[in-house]
C-alpha cells in the first residue's frame, strides 16, 4: 500500500458532498461544506473525509449584473458558447475574452437551426466571427450538426457549454450525452432557482472522447479581471492587430497617434461593428479596473 495515494477527480457536486472518482477507479462522495468553493473537474487529494484542492490548470469566471463573480468551470480546455435567435448581444463577444484569457478554446454552437429565421442569424455570425472561432449550425432538437461537433470534443479533452436560459444547452447535453438527462427548459437563474444551487452538477465522458461539464445557464457574462491589454488582443475580430503593433505599447486603441486599430478600421480590416462594440466593452472594464484599484488602495 505504499504507493497509494488517495487523488481523483470531482465529477459531481451535489450542494453538500461531491462525488471522487479516485485514479484507482473506486467513487466515492465526500461531505464538502456549502460555500467550499470546489468544482466539478477539479483535481483532489482525499485524506478520510478533507478533501485539498489542487492546483488548477485553468479557471473561467464570470460577474453577474449585480457584481457577484462566479467560478463557470476549473480545467476546461474548451468553452462551447451556444446561442439561438434572440440571444442577448455582447455575450458572446464577453464569453470569447474571458475564455480566451483564461487559455480556453472558444467556439459557438449556433443552436435551433431548424427554426425558420435562423439562417439570417447564423450568416450574420459567420460574417462576424468565422475569422476568430469555430461555428458549429446545429438543431439539439432535431438532433442534427452533432457530429461535427463531437469530432472536436473528441480532440478538446474537457469542455462546456455557456448560454443564456432557452438557448438549448440541456436539450444539447442530452442529445450529446445520452444518459445525463437533464430537465429542459425547467430552471433558470432567472427564476431565482438556479440549477447550480440545489441539483447536480457532472463531468461527461462522451463515448467518442472528451469529456462535458454541465453548466447553470445565465442572462450575463460579464469580464472578471480582464485587463484593458487583454480585452484588445482576444476581442473577435480584432485579429489583424496581432502583426501590427500600435505607437504606444498601453494604447487603448481610442484616438492615440499612430494607433494601429484605428488604421485597420479604416482600412476596413477591422470592421467598424467589431470597434463600436470593443469601445463599448472597453468602458466597463475600465471601470472595472478602476474600482479595483481603489479598492487595493484602501486596503494597503
Ligand atoms: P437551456 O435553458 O439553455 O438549457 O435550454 P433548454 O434545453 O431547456 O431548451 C429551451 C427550449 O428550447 C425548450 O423548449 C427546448 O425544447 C427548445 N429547444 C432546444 N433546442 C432546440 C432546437 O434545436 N430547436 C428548437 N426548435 N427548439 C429547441
Ligand atoms: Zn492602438
Amino acid at each position: 500500500m505504499s504507493s497509494f495515494t488517495p487523488s481523483g477527480l470531482i465529477v459531481a457536486h451535489h450542494g453538500i458532498s461531491v462525488e471522487v472518482l479516485f485514479d484507482s477507479g473506486q467513487r466515492r462522495m465526500v461531505r464538502v461544506k456549502r460555500n467550499s468553493g470546489h468544482v466539478v473537474g477539479d483535481n483532489v487529494i482525499v485524506t478520510g473525509e478533507v478533501l485539498k484542492r489542487l492546483p488548477r490548470r485553468t479557471e473561467l469566471q464570470r460577474r453577474d449584473a449585480r457584481g457577484g463573480i462566479h467560478l463557470v468551470g476549473a480545467n476546461l480546455d474548451v468553452l462551447g458558447i451556444v446561442v439561438a435567435p434572440l440571444s442577448p448581444g455582447g455575450f458572446i463577444d464577453r464569453a470569447i475574452v474571458a475564455a480566451q484569457s483564461a487559455q480556453l478554446q472558444p467556439f459557438l454552437v449556433v443552436n435551433k437551426c431548424d427554426l425558420e429565421g435562423t439562417s439570417e442569424l447564423l450568416e450574420e455570425l459567420k460574417r462576424v466571427y468565422s475569422g476568430s472561432v469555430q461555428i458549429f449550425p446545429i438543431s439539439a432538437a432535431e438532433r442534427s450538426g452533432l457530429a461535427p461537433l463531437e469530432e472536436f470534443l473528441s480532440g478538446g479533452h474537457r469542455g462546456a457549454f455557456v448560454g443564456t436560459t432557452g438557448v438549448g444547452k440541456s436539450s444539447l447535453l442530452n442529445a450529446l450525452c445520452p444518459e445525463i438527462d437533464l430537465k429542459v427548459g425547467s430552471l433558470s437563474e432567472y427564476k431565482g432557482m438556479g440549477r447550480h444551487t440545489t441539483t447536480v452538477s457532472t463531468l461527461h465522458a462522451l463515448a467518442g472522447g472528451g469529456e462535458l461539464v454541465d453548466t447553470p445557464g445565465f442572462r450575463d457574462f460579464g469580464l472578471v479581471d480582464i485587463t484593458v491589454e487583454e480585452l484588445a488582443e482576444f476581442f473577435p475580430g480584432f485579429e489583424a492587430h496581432r502583426d501590427v503593433a500600435c505607437k504606444f505599447r498601453n494604447c487603448r486603441h481610442r484616438t492615440e497617434p499612430g494607433c494601429a486599430v484605428l488604421e485597420l478600421v479604416g482600412q476596413g480590416r477591422i470592421p467598424a461593428e467589431r470597434y463600436a462594440t470593443y469601445m463599448e466593452i472597453l468602458k466597463e472594464v475600465e471601470t472595472l479596473q478602476a474600482a479595483a484599484r481603489s479598492r487595493d488602495w484602501k486596503n494597503n
